[in-house]
């Protein structure tokens, strides 16, 4: 096996045109999952990212956040947070509503799930327009916690997502 550093995971992420709308070039992941070798050569890159950022915990947006930002968690031996659509966490939430193109969206997040103390690294599996990251680091600063970065599978550098966010961004492979 080639080391994590020259693991072309490009190879294993297929971009499908018109998903889900006209238009759209999707980047699914599931391929790059699909592959033990690649997986774990995602998640060993990113380790190594968002390690000198220090966390505490990490957070990942619904739902395929949740793919990198748990088992990096484990990796990292560190406690795993959901950052997740309305409605569908039990107890005491806080939320954050946010723009989209056409109407809002809001996540939401166990009131409890963090403290003062934490430095929670929030991953998501692609950067577009950054309008899910930021609403993400918004919520987490609202439940209490510190942002020291963020970190995303891929990212769109024409969307220049990144710009929307004032936390580094640590992304494995651009497309432009
Ligand atoms: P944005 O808020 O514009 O940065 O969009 C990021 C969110 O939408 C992420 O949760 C992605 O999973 C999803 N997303 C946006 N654009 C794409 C795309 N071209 N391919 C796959 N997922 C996308």
């Amino acid at each position: 096996l080639p080391p994590a550093a020259e693991f072309d995971l490009k190879a294993h992420i297929r971009g499908i045109p018109d998903f889900p709308k006209p238009g759209i070039l999707f980047y699914d992941i599931s391929t790059l999952l699909r592959n033990g070798p690649a997986w774990k050569a995602a998640m060993s890159r990113m380790a190594g990212k968002i390690r000198p950022y220090r966390p505490t915990m990490l957070a990942g947006i619904e739902s395929r956040g949740f793919l990198l930002a748990a088992p990096l968690a484990l990796e990292l031996g560190l406690g795993f947070v959901m950052l997740r659509k309305p409605r569908k966490l039990p107890g005491e939430t806080i939320g954050y509503d946010y723009e989209l193109e056409y109407g809002t969206d809001r996540l939401e997040m166990q009131a409890d799930a963090v403290t003062a103390a934490d430095r929670v690294v929030v991953l998501d599996d692609l950067l577009a327009t950054g309008g899910t990251m930021a609403a993400s680091i918004q919520l987490l600063r609202k439940a209490g916690a510190t942002v020291p970065a963020a970190g995303a599978m891929v990212e769109l550098t024409f969307l220049n997502g990144r710009q929307r966010l004032d936390v580094p961004v640590e992304t494995l492979v651009a497309y432009d």
